[in-house]
Order: structure tokens, then sequence, then C-alpha cells
């Protein structure tokens, strides 16, 4: 449900630019979405589907790229993809930590067209 707000605000931001670049349409955004973001894309596409209607976003592909959550282990100085039901370092073993990677979330690029 939390998607809704945060995918008005994403065709906001879109719109915005596109109308300072005097744009006929957007065709394109790009979204970096990470694991651990707490947002998911499936639902993402589905508000943008019915709120960019009448908008400049409307018909524009949502791109997403997801991003894998990372956990570090201090020992070996790595980072790793976690196993399910596991915070082990796959070297040493040990439980790593967890980072940053994986909890991305933001426009990346839009992509506009002009006349
Ligand atoms: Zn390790």
């Amino acid at each position: 449900m939390h998607e809704f707000p945060i995918t008005e605000q994403i065709i906001k931001i879109a719109s915005e630019k596109a109308k300072e670049n005097n744009a006929r349409s957007i065709t394109r955004i790009t979204l970096v979405v990470g694991e651990q973001s707490g947002f998911i894309g499936e639902s993402i596409q589905m508000y943008f589907d019915i709120i960019s209607k009448d908008t400049l976003c409307e018909g524009a592909v949502l791109e997403m790229e997801n991003i894998k959550a990372k956990w570090y282990c201090p020992d070996c100085n790595i980072h790793y993809a976690r196993q399910p039901f596991s915070f082990a370092c796959p070297d040493c073993g040990n439980d790593g930590m967890p980072t940053n990677i994986g909890k991305e979330f933001y426009v990346k690029d839009i992509e506009i067209e002009t006349e």
C-alpha cells in the first residue's frame, strides 16, 4: 500500500523535469529498487499505470534496476548476499553485518521526448 504515495512522488518528479525541458511526453523512467528498500516493484508498476493516466508520464516505460541486499564480513573484508536463515560469511562462517547495499530507492534516469 505504501507504494501509492511514492509512485505519486515519482510521477511528480518526472513531470516537473519534463516541463522544465518542454517535453512532449516521458518515454522512460528508470528506478533503482533495493531488495531491502521496503518497496515492491510490481506494486509501483500497478500504481504507476493508474496514476500516470492523463499526465506526461502516461505510456512511459517504468524500468527497474533491482539491487540485491549485501552483507559485510569485516574479517574477510568482503560483501556477500546472505543465504536464507543465515547471516554467515561464505568464506569464514562468522556472522557478518548488514550494509546499506540493497536499501537504495531512487529515480536514476528520466527519458523525455521533445519536439
Ligand atoms: Zn568472513
